[in-house]
């Protein structure tokens, strides 16, 4: 592996000199000198290599490295690098269209920022222009970003030291079976009683108040709870019936991780606005969005819209985004997804349960996985209790130290482990996974009491 343990220490120490990083107490982190990237693949200066089951914060849709996308980037940064939002480029056109052919439903114009929290950001302004009203309802288990809007809506701790007051958003529970806010025994029970809750929820906050009602469609950080079947089109009826904007944030769940372009066609939802980043160009450059319908679009032809980024559709981001929906629609990537899962990773993951004490459960699609750790199988307490940190999340820590020993990079939160791994893996490599968490599981086990 090309790496340099001098280098390497001396970029960590620069690192530590001068880099701040996001969510982390700066005298506590000790992060890795990364030398390069392929594939599903990362290694450090030390020889080390990770088989990446976390896709980087789950972005690299595509792998590493990429050699059209790379060539994309190039070939654009030596035509025109750099373009203001106001012109018509052809990247960014061309991004556009290619976005909007996907998105569902008539989600055809195409909104430029630079990550997903932006997204999140001007699908609210959005929803609030085209409605006049200002509220707006999201799920405690969730995450939407950390700007000031984004933050308030995520459901989850992240929220509470940049909780400046409700800022016009309410929290409704969304369903998770294993862990029933309703109390429910079957998925039939759990669909009805979450959309019976969120009905109250609006009738109570008052429906002409509500501008938007704003979902992951596929819940990912707070735990990758796929909703039961009918729980989004209830949600969708519900938005029509009170003349609420319904936004459904992909920014995760978006190009290919469930197994489809996006997991909205898992359930033929069609939302108002649908936002994405992450893997729309595998974050080779940053690049986010909102996908608008027809409908809401129309009510800024004769008014501006009152909002914009410098960087809005960036020419080397947008070529990115053509490269990469070129290659995943070439490579059949979105369908191999949706293989790997189904045939490899989502069998693998439940022999992995069906041996090991700690996994309480298992649940996902495509490339989008979460392990639910456990002390006792029968009560479900939680391997470590939720928001733990220090001591009392160290057997979430010892499990993630060895899934690395075993050359496995993790995506941990809270109590679970994601398998998320790029949409690209092969099977070999998922086999090579499940075979490091096979390892990692019985350290896991080792803190089981059931
Ligand atoms: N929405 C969802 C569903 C996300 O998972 C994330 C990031 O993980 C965001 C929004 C925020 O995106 P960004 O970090 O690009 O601002």
């Amino acid at each position: 592996l090309p790496g340099d343990p001098a280098a390497g220490a001396a970029i960590k120490a620069t690192d530590r000199a001068h880099v701040f990083h996001p969510w982390a107490a700066q005298g506590r982190i000790d992060p890795l000198a990364v030398a390069g990237a392929e594939g599903s693949y990362f290694w450090d200066h030390d020889g080390n290599r990770y088989l990446d089951f976390s896709s980087g914060l789950v972005f690299t849709n595509i792998g590493y490295q990429h050699p059209k996308v790379v060539a994309a980037i190039q070939e654009q940064a030596g035509r025109l690098a750099t373009f203001a939002p106001g012109f018509a480029v052809e990247a960014r056109a061309e991004a556009a269209r290619l976005i909007a052919e996907r998105t569902p439903g008539d989600l055809d114009k195409i909104f430029f920022t630079n990550g997903g929290a932006e997204a999140v950001e001007n699908a609210v302004r959005l929803a609030r222009l085209h409605t006049g009203r200002t509220k707006v309802l999201s799920a405690y288990r969730s995450y939407h970003g950390a700007t000031t809007t984004a933050i308030h809506l995520t459901g989850d701790p992240r929220r509470w030291p940049s909780d400046q007051g409700a800022a016009g958003v309410v929290h409704f529970w969304a369903p998770y079976l294993y862990r029933s806010p309703f109390h429910a025994t079957s998925e039939e029970q759990e669909c009805e009683r979450a959309l019976a809750h969120l009905e109250d929820t609006i009738v109570f906050e008052g429906p002409g108040t509500i501008a938007a009602i704003v979902l992951e469609t596929v819940p990912g950080t707070a735990g990758i709870m796929v909703p039961p079947p009918g729980y989004l089109p209830g949600v969708r009826a519900l938005c029509d019936r009170y003349g609420i904007v319904l936004v459904l944030d992909e920014v995760m769940a978006g190009f290919g991780r469930t197994g489809r372009w996006f997991a909205a066609e898992h359930f033929d939802v069609v939302p108002d606005l649908l936002t994405f980043a992450k893997g729309v160009n595998s974050g080779y450059v940053p690049l986010g969005g909102v996908a608008i319908s027809a409908e809401i679009a129309a009510g800024f032809e004769d008014r501006p819209y009152p909002g914009g980024l410098t960087y809005s559709g960036h020419p080397l981001a947008c070529a990115a985004a053509v490269a990469t929906i070129t290659a995943m629609a070439e490579e059949g990537v979105v369908e191999h997804a949706a293989r790997i899962g189904a045939d490899v990773i989502g069998p693998g993951l439940r022999e992995l349960a069906a041996r090991h004490p700690s996994v309480g459960e298992v649940r996902g699609l495509g490339m989008f996985w979460a392990l639910e750790l456990v002390r006792d199988r029968d009560t479900r307490e939680p391997l470590v209790p939720y928001n733990a940190a220090g001591e009392a999340a160290a057997p979430m820590a010892a499990f993630a130290a060895a899934c690395r020993k075993a050359g496995l990079w993790p995506f941990v939160n809270m109590n679970r482990t994601h398998v998320v791994p790029p949409c690209t893996i092969t099977e070999e490599e998922a086999k090579e996974g499940l075979a490091a968490l096979d390892a990692a599981l019985s350290v896991a086990d080792t803190y089981t009491t059931g």
